[in-house]
């Protein structure tokens, strides 16, 4: 425990000079730190900033959120993936709204009962707009403190994860824990990279780290991996009529519920088994050309996808069957549609 009191100092002083600009730690508004830090979970700081500016500029106010229509939500989302978290988002502001009149509470434990905010949420949202001294463990943090204790630890288990956050929480100064979580975060993010990457050379906690001075670095944290993702083949359609595309809507429930997709079959299609199924679906396919093989990675599924552009008649009706004929300008401004088909809308 003591080796990790220590690296106060040093963690601090190098996060105040070398901490990124990033829009939502000017004002340590708790709305825009629970956004910020759904949005950071699986993607990359660079590419949130502008979601981010974007999603407050349409809805600045917890009660905006609560009450934006689903469809907009899901356009404000397009491209973060993971839609349950926007959606969950959506529904822990109407708790807010409903429980605390619009403000998100100042309390660990109350923030934690809010729908889809766990541990390291709910412990950013408390330490960093509220000053409250509580850990935020995610897995920039884990990889630091494994190393710097240099613990063989399974990092995939929560109860070892639980631990780190209770050394940390013994450990944090209680005058500024934002700084503190944000900056372990941060060296991790910046500095302490997995695998070979970590720049213990440029590390304030060089002296400290164990992993540093066995040159064990590279082998932490120890994480045991979850089982293989399932593959999945598919067969994805840009079927054409003039100037509009088909796209359909996806099943309440399930993976991508409820946004938009281009139609899609199981399995990998040659080019007359999906003429057919073009004509099975009552249009009339006048030219097909395939469109090459793309993939896309899912938590728990792996996509790998056979792509075709078929031209069909032009159309009376702008729906056929489940399919939504819409303008390319249309698609871009109304409905959410999944990165996992932008190499096909791209080529299409
Ligand atoms: S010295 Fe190296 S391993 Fe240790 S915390 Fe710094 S970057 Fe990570």
């Amino acid at each position: 425990m003591e080796r990790l009191r220590e690296i106060e100092k040093p963690l601090l002083k190098w996060y105040r000079q070398n901490k990124r600009a990033l829009p939502w730690r000017v004002e340590k508004d708790p709305y825009e730190i629970w956004i910020s830090e759904i949005m950071c979970q699986q993607t990359r700081v660079e590419v949130v900033k502008d979601y981010f500016e974007r999603f407050l500029e349409a809805l600045p106010t917890v009660r905006d959120l609560a009450e934006c229509p689903e469809e907009r939500l899901m356009k404000l989302w397009e491209g973060l993936g993971y839609y349950n978290r926007v959606r969950n988002m959506q529904k822990a502001a109407q708790q807010v709204m409903g429980l605390y009149g619009g403000q998100l509470p100042a309390d660990y434990e109350a923030l934690k009962g809010l729908k889809g905010i766990g541990d390291y949420t709910a412990g950013a949202i408390a330490a960093i707009a509220y000053g409250i001294p509580v850990p935020a463990v995610d897995g920039n943090v884990l990889r630091v403190v494994s190393r710097v204790l240099e613990s063989r630890e399974d990092i995939a288990r929560q109860s070892v994860r639980r631990q780190i956050g209770q050394k940390i929480q013994a450990v944090m100064p209680t005058d500024c824990p934002g700084d503190y979580d944000q900056a372990l975060m941060e060296l991790g993010a910046l500095i302490c990279l997995p695998g070979a990457q970590a720049k213990c050379g440029q590390c304030p906690l060089k002296g400290i780290c164990l992993a540093a001075a066995h040159g064990t670095a590279a082998k932490l944290p120890v994480k045991t991996r979850s089982k293989p993702r399932r593959i999945e083949e598919r067969t994805v359609l840009v079927i054409q009529d003039g100037d509009c595309v088909a796209i359909r809507k996806r099943a309440a429930k399930g993976l991508l519920a409820g946004l938009y997709e281009l139609p899609n079959v199981k399995g990998h299609l040659k080019e007359e088994e999906t003429l057919s199924w073009v004509r099975e679906m009552g249009l009339g396919p006048l030219r097909i050309r395939p469109l090459g093989e793309a993939k896309h990675i899912f938590s728990h599924v792996e996509w790998r996808m056979r792509g075709y552009q078929i031209r069909v008649q032009q159309l009376d009706e702008r729906r056929q069957g489940d399919m939504i004929f819409a303008r390319a300008e249309e698609v871009q401004e109304k409905y959410a549609i999944p990165s996992a088909f932008d190499a096909f809308i791209r080529k299409g």
